[in-house]
């Protein structure tokens, strides 16, 4: 891979990344006081606690993506508990399948995820690979080898635990700590599992991801929208997932906050979007699975409604939500060539999807999925129908009623009871569950026979089946009029990982002034930056503290974040350390300022500077935080500030 840049193409540190980060208190590792050796917690890593710029960043970030979706689509938001039954995600699959490949190592008593370890091993022989130039060393590959790793790792994510287990044993893949073998890989259930009330006797489970909570609520839903389709739901909420091995800071958390869209719509239209025309030029970087499958990353850039067209992207609705993704990220400031969607293959696919596309964004952990846009189908409604006997089905008048033939059980009633009894319920419950074609099979055995047998539940005599004859059970064919249309709906789910969309972002925002590495900037935009004005006076003197206050109160009237640094640093010095908070604007207050009412407005990037009076420099801020000007635009309405630069 490419060394990483950063946005001034020069070499991406992380190590002075991190360092800023940490300094800046933008999140720091959680419980980090009980860290010492005395104290050593079992395994407590991938849970983080954010600081004041990450805790504002988030809550900006978050503020963008309710008004590019919830807001701009008119989507029904919902707030839905953490705490879920475990009967719940039995049905939805979670319980049995939501689950990663875990291999051991018996030695140390480490255990990993299998893929992330094949990943790490094979990336660090290529990497040592190139470095020799593709000698063969001692130890080293030779180029078929090297070449047979490389496709391998772009189809990493389509083995399944058995054939991972194969490419550890073929490749002699070991742990890195100690350089111990690992067992064969088994699978982890990814979900924390505690029980609820004081007899503990309900097993519950922290959900994974807030879409179960939306899908049971979908009655009430089409409901609250009249019936109207088709809709989308959204929920911003804490997801739990006991990760095997976090190592990637905010990357892979235990604890993370998702933001998700649940949007339903009709299987016979869902090709079609309504505002599909709104998005159909925009061009996406695409990796789809053909490419992967041929060992090769390749990113294709095509507009979205070609990649429909062509049949890439499966349909309208999936490719409508990519585009308004694609558009959200970029909005708040992610770098457009570090940004693609890249297609699940078969294997990869979680058990529900049938199609799945991430965005994934380039960080120096390599390509991270952040946002996971998956058409699961009608899964999770039919499934959790099924299991409650609640009907999840859009009902809709039928433009002409139509006939429709088909195979219908009777029970005679007067029967039923008397033979059995406390039994009669579930022989009734058996026959309604009958699909068509059982029925229709069952009709002519009861024809040739007088006599059929039913599955049923069980029963208490401990039967699991009925015998019932023609006295009591008719089954015919019969026409009815149909007036209404009855269809479960398909669901687009776009998913966000809103910590990993942070942590990317901040990555892509980073760099340093020209002559000093030590002088990071993050450079965030305005309109989610944590702060969005630095006020800084001159000097202490007494003079000055009016004025600050005055600015101050104006700013927070108008909802501008604001902070005031009246520290005895240099002003030089108090603007580099907001440059690393990603404060976009600065304004200082001089001497001059308590004389005419001028101050000087700073802005970050450029560290340009423009003086005037402080209603022009406020309405200036407004219409930058606003996005209805743009700092070029301000600068030559304007005039510039000439004097001493303050980042001297
Ligand atoms: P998924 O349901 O696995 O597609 O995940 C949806 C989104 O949640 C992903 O695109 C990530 O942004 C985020 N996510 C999943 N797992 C984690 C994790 N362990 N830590 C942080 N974010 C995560």
């Amino acid at each position: 891979m490419a060394e990483l840049t950063d946005m001034t193409g020069k070499a991406f540190s992380r190590l002075r990344f991190e360092s800023l980060l940490k300094r800046r208190f933008f999140f720091a590792e959680a419980f980090e006081i009980y860290r010492t050796s005395a104290n050593a917690m079992a395994d407590n890593r991938g849970l983080y606690d954010y600081g004041p710029p990450g805790c504002a960043l988030q809550a900006n970030i978050v503020n963008e993506w309710r008004n590019h979706f919830v807001i701009e689509e008119n989507m029904m938001e919902l707030d839905c508990t953490v705490i879920t039954p475990e009967v719940v995600l039995k049905t939805s699959g979670h319980v049995d399948k939501f689950a990663d490949w875990m291999s051991k190592d018996p030695v140390k008593g480490e255990y990993l995820r299998a893929d992330h370890l094949i990943e790490s091993v094979l990336e660090a022989r290529l990497a040592k690979h190139r470095a020799t130039d593709g000698e063969q060393k001692a130890g080293g590959l030779d180029d078929d080898t090297a070449n047979e790793y490389g496709e391998i790792l772009a189809k990493i994510d389509n083995y399944d635990g058995p054939a991972l287990g194969e490419l550890i044993k073929e490749h002699d893949i070991r742990n890195p700590n100690g350089n111990g073998e690992v067992l064969p890989p088994i699978p982890f259930n990814l979900m924390f599992k505690s029980t609820i009330g004081p007899s503990a006797a309900a097993p519950v489970y922290l959900r994974p991801e807030t879409a179960q909570g939306q899908f049971l609520n979908f009655r009430r839903l089409l409901e609250f929208g009249q019936g109207t389709m088709p809709f989308a739901s959204a929920s911003i909420g804490k997801s739990y997932r006991n990760e095997i091995s976090p190592r990637s800071g905010l990357l892979r958390v235990r604890e993370f906050l998702m933001a998700e869209i649940e949007h339903y719509v009709d299987p016979a239209t869902s090709k079609s979007h309504e505002r599909f025309s709104e998005v159909e030029q925009i061009n996406l970087p695409l990796l789809d699975k053909g490419t992967q499958l041929s060992g090769k990353t390749d990113i294709a850039i095509m507009s979205i409604s070609e990649a429909v067209q062509m049949g890439l992207v499966e349909n309208e609705t999936l490719g409508y939500f990519l585009a308004r993704v694609y558009l959200f990220l970029l909005n708040i400031g992610v770098d457009k060539s570090k940004l693609r969607f890249r297609q699940h293959l078969d294997n990869e696919m979680a058990h529900y999807a049938v199609d799945c596309w991430d965005a994934e964004l380039l960080t120096s952990y390599g390509w991270i999925e952040c946002v996971g846009c998956a058409d699961r189908s009608a899964y999770d409604l039919s499934v959790h129908s099924k299991q409650t006997g609640t009907a999840l089905v859009v009902k809709e008048p039928l433009a002409e009623p139509i006939e429709v033939e088909e195979w219908q059980a009777t029970l005679d009633k007067k029967l039923l009871g008397p033979r059995f009894k406390k039994d009669a319920k579930k022989v009734e419950d058996a026959m309604a569950s009958l699909e068509q074609e059982t029925l229709e099979n069952l009709g002519a055995e009861l024809t040739e026979k007088a006599v059929i047998t039913v599955p049923t539940e069980e029963l208490t005599n401990g039967e699991t089946s009925v015998e019932l004859s023609g006295d009591i059970c008719a089954i015919k064919k019969v026409t009815r009029i149909e007036r209404l249309r009855e269809y479960t709906p398909n669901v687009i789910e776009p998913s966000f990982g809103i910590g990993r969309i942070l942590y990317s972002l901040l990555e892509h925002v980073y760099w340093y002034r020209p002559k000093d590495v030590a002088r990071g900037v993050l450079s965030i935009p305005i309109s989610v930056a944590p702060t969005k004005v630095l006020i800084v006076p001159l000097s202490n003197n007494a003079s000055l503290q009016p004025v600050v206050k005055k600015l101050a109160a104006r700013l927070r009237k108008l909802r501008i974040s604001n902070n005031v640094d009246a520290s005895s640093s240099s002003i030089g010095k108090r603007y580099a350390r907001n440059d690393e908070l990603g404060t976009p604007l600065g304004i200082t207050i001089d001497f001059d300022t308590v004389s005419d009412g001028s101050i000087t407005l700073r802005e970050r990037d450029s560290t340009s500077q423009v003086r005037s009076s402080e209603d022009e420099i406020i309405q200036a801020v407004c219409s930058l935080v606003d996005g209805s000007e743009s700092w070029e635009q301000v600068s030559q309405r304007l005039p510039a500030f000439t004097g001493q630069s303050q980042d001297d």
